[in-house]
């Protein structure tokens, strides 16, 4: 079928103001051309991140009245555990407020000055707690991984030939191996089973503890379902827990694939390396039954993680993202290819050759989409990665622009809306203007940066 059916019927709705162009042209300059800066009412459709934006389901809003709020030992934590293990079977669960602490108490022990992480990719966050704990991050994706227009199965996987020459030259200083999936900052692509059971594999044999990066492992499940020879009848589940089979642990942002608004854990199997984490827990986050989250957030979780693996659901979530793609490509528009799981992404580099990298054309598209239909998309480009530990400014890999999609909250019409402002834009997209940054901060700058439009 060619439509996306939306496997739920709709319980609670949320009104969508719709503003007009004028409106929309004065609120992107008073937030100094930084979506991120919008107030998010003003906002039509919300593809900033499908991170936190899902809409929860009957079941996790009954799960919430079960919440039990003590501070040691609450059975919604347990529930919470239970629900991890049965899906990936480590031995420590950390419950943290979201993955990005998870990152910051994994890198308190395994960061520091002069260590070096390998990657698929790291995402933003990944890499500025890496970078802020001293330590340096690599990203070793295959060669297709960063060609848009590569039709690999799976472009998110490990170089494996990189990998194994990164940990020949660095050896003493690489604290482990990571693996994210899917590859959020190479465009939301898979990684094969046979991919992350190689990557465990060399990191075993070199010593390391193999870290896996699963915010969206449901997501890349399917696609190793669809995609990987032999996967095809195997249930989500049973996928699942193969790919963690080979991990010694684990970072999450539960505001992806376990249908939270907030939350995240850091899973271990190390039992020292645990107790230190969990030191760290308490200091920052919380004590260890519920670290940053509230017994209401565990219930919600533990119920999230059980839809997720849902087929129905996954069908329709990734057919939205093809769904997309082919539309756009259809009209020249040049997208990332296959489409990712999460998120369309929109070649902006290659669309408007106009616009010199350092000159961010994917903020100009993404600009120009919210003036033009109020949708708001974030660049993956040389704002994001651009800026070098040393102040300096190198064009990133790509420049991509991303619509991500939050899970469960837009329908086909809201899609074909998408693809109508794609078309108008495409129209007008050789008088767009490259943009200059004003002002900055040093670490993950495009959160909060303002630009100035280039005349
Ligand atoms: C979102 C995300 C993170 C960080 O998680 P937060 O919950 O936003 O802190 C880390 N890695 C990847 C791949 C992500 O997508």
């Amino acid at each position: 079928m060619k439509t996306i059916f939306e496997p739920f019927r709709i319980k609670s709705v949320e009104p969508i103001r719709v503003t007009t162009r004028d409106e929309r042209v004065r609120l992107i300059r008073e937030a100094n051309f930084n979506p991120f800066t919008l107030h998010s009412d003003d906002v039509m459709i919300d593809l900033l991140t499908d991170s936190g934006t899902g809409a929860m389901s009957a079941a996790q809003w009954a799960a919430v009245m079960k919440g039990d709020e003590s501070y040691a030992g609450s059975p919604s934590f347990f529930r919470f555990e239970a629900a991890v293990q049965n899906l990936t079977n480590f031995k420590h669960i950390i419950p943290t407020h979201q993955g990005r602490a998870a990152e910051a108490i994994l890198f308190s022990m395994m960061g520091g000055p002069g260590r070096r992480i390998p990657n698929n990719t790291h995402f933003d966050t990944t890499r500025g707690n890496i970078e802020a704990s001293g330590a340096e991050g690599a990203d070793l994706v295959i060669d297709e991984g960063l060609d848009p227009q590569s039709l690999h199965p799976f472009k998110g996987n490990m170089d494996l030939d990189k990998l194994r020459s990164y940990l020949d030259e660095h050896g003493d200083a690489v604290p482990c191996v990571m693996v994210t999936i899917t590859n959020n900052a190479g465009g939301g692509q898979p990684v094969s089973l046979k991919n992350i059971h190689a990557t465990g594999a060399l990191a075993r044999e070199y010593g390391k503890p193999f870290i896996i990066d699963g915010c969206r492992f449901a997501e890349n499940a399917w696609f190793i379902k669809q995609r990987e020879a032999g996967q095809g009848d195997r249930s989500i589940t049973e996928i699942v827990r193969d790919c963690f089979s080979v991990a010694d642990g684990m970072t999450m942002s539960a505001k992806k694939d376990a249908f939270g608004n907030i939350g995240g854990w850091l899973a271990l199997n190390d039992n020292d390396m645990a107790e230190t984490a969990r030191g760290h827990l308490i200091r920052t986050e919380g004590f260890p039954t519920y670290g940053g989250l509230s017994g209401r957030d565990l219930e919600a979780l533990a119920q999230g993680l059980v839809e997720i693996v849902d087929e129905d659901y996954l069908r329709y979530r990734i057919r939205t993202n093809s769904y997309i793609v082919e539309k756009l490509d259809a009209i020249g528009i040049p997208v990332v290819k296959p489409a990712g799981g999460h998120a369309v992404f929109v070649d902006a580099r290659a669309w408007l050759p106009h616009i010199d990298p350092l000159l961010y054309p994917g903020q100009a598209v993404s600009v120009a989409l919210f003036e033009l239909g109020g949708i708001r998309a974030v660049e993956i480009g040389t704002v994001m990665f651009g800026r070098q530990p040393n102040g300096s400014e190198m064009p990133a890999a790509m420049d991509l622009v991303r619509l991500a999609f939050p899970r469960r909250t837009y329908t086909q019409s809201h899609a074909d809306y998408i693809i109508e402002v794609f078309e108008e834009l495409a129209a007008i997209k050789n008088s767009l203007k490259g943009y200059r940054i004003t002002w900055e901060q040093k670490l993950m700058r495009h959160f909060t940066c303002k630009f100035e439009p280039l005349s």
